[in-house]
């Protein structure tokens, strides 16, 4: 198992270094496993001048799976765009090829106090996002601002070709057949033409995949069920920008960003595994960030780049058996709760492995 480790920014290496202590556990226990270090984003940009430097790229293309922190910093706001952090990460998923966004929303049900909506609402909450992850607006050309008519206009391109909507609808109907067989598409056909592509071949790819469920819903609406009553879905596959906010929303049902892990695979099982939330700034370097994310997210790794689902489970039971213990982070405690700092909480983990 040949991992690039890549820390990023803020809170990135705070949070790497407990998952790097798990990664190092496995390893004690027989598993052969190489750790490389990179850089990516803020840290790439002071080291290089670039968010996405070469050396970086070799480095992740001979690994067989990535580990991210996460990038991003208000002292690089001021950048040309180009150079900003932000674009580090398109870069190595455009890159790498990594077309296909799996993220989970899991409340675990210790957590339930923690969501903003009722218990009752979200208890046992557990929906797979498929987020496209490689085209849409986000990459779309034409781009850009300009002055058109002595006024600055700015404008992006929304566009997906019929292999592109192909080829993650496959891992959204594969990802169904393994857990309750439904999904939910969302578009927003009414008014976009692109999305009423995205509609038409996912109803086409869908014939392949007679044991799932399929349905679709427009993003409005979906962004609204998705607070009224999260848990009608099982899987759901959007484009990038719709699956961006979406997922951001579903997220916070489960009361914490620091606790969701996110897969990014090419067709291969290459895959960047990251924490969804950003670099956390306000908190950097204070060791009151939580790991639990970043933790899973080398589950995951485990799992669809690996295929080794007794590690995967593993690392998971011990991070439910540290929550049922009463062991907290500062951003998911609630009263009772022993608050632990971003270090101890990695050591909470490691002796529940
Ligand atoms: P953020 O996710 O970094 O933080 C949002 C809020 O959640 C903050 O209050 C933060 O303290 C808290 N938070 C996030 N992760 C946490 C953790 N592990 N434990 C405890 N609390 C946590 O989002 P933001 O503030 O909008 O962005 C900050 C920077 O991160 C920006 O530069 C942004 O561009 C970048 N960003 C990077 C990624 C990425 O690397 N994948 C994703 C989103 C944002």
């Amino acid at each position: 198992m040949n991992i690039a480790i890549l820390a990023g920014d803020g809170i990135g290496p705070e949070i790497i270094a407990q998952a790097v202590r798990v990664l190092d556990a496995l390893k004690a226990d027989g598993f052969d496993i190489e750790l490389e270090y990179g850089l990516i984003g803020g840290c790439a940009v002071d080291a290089t001048g670039e968010p996405y430097p070469e050396i970086t790229h070799q480095l992740v293309s001979q690994a067989d799976a990535v580990l991210l922190g996460a990038v991003g910093g208000p002292q690089y706001d001021g950048l040309p765009r180009p150079k900003r952090p932000e674009r580090g990460l398109l870069a190595i998923r455009k890159a790498l090829n990594l077309f296909a966004n799996l993220r989970p929303a899991i409340l675990y049900s210790e957590l339930a106090e923690a969501s903003s909506l009722k218990p009752e609402v979200v208890a046992g909450l557990d929906i797979m996002i498929v987020r496209e992850l490689t085209g849409d607006i986000y990459f779309g050309e034409p781009r850009g601002i300009e002055v058109r008519d002595g006024q600055r206009i700015g404008f992006n391109t929304m566009i997906y070709s019929e292999a592109e909507i192909q080829r993650i609808a496959h891992i959204a109907f594969q990802a169904a057949q393994k857990r309750n067989r439904r999904l939910c598409s969302i578009d927003k056909m009414n008014v976009l033409e692109c999305t009423q592509l995205w509609r038409d071949v996912v109803e086409e790819t869908g014939k392949a995949y007679p044991d799932v469920k399929l349905s679709h819903m427009l993003v409005d609406n979906a962004a609204m069920q998705l607070v009224r009553n999260p848990k009608q879905f099982d899987v759901i596959v959007t484009g990038n920008m719709f699956g961006d906010i979406l997922s951001d929303e579903a997220s916070m049902l489960t009361g914490s960003i620091g606790m969701l892990p996110s897969a990014s695979l090419d067709n291969h099982n290459k895959g960047l595994y990251e924490p969804i939330h950003g670099s956390a700034p306000d908190i950097a370097g204070k060791n009151i960030a939580n790991p639990l994310a970043t933790i899973l997210s080398v589950a995951m790794m485990m799992r669809y780049t690996f295929n080794q689902e007794d590690a995967a489970q593993r690392i998971e039971k011990a991070v439910k058996r540290v929550l049922t213990q009463g062991l907290r982070t500062s951003d998911i405690a609630s009263q009772g709760m022993q608050v632990l700092g971003t270090r101890e909480m990695g050591d909470a983990v490691l002796s529940a492995m």
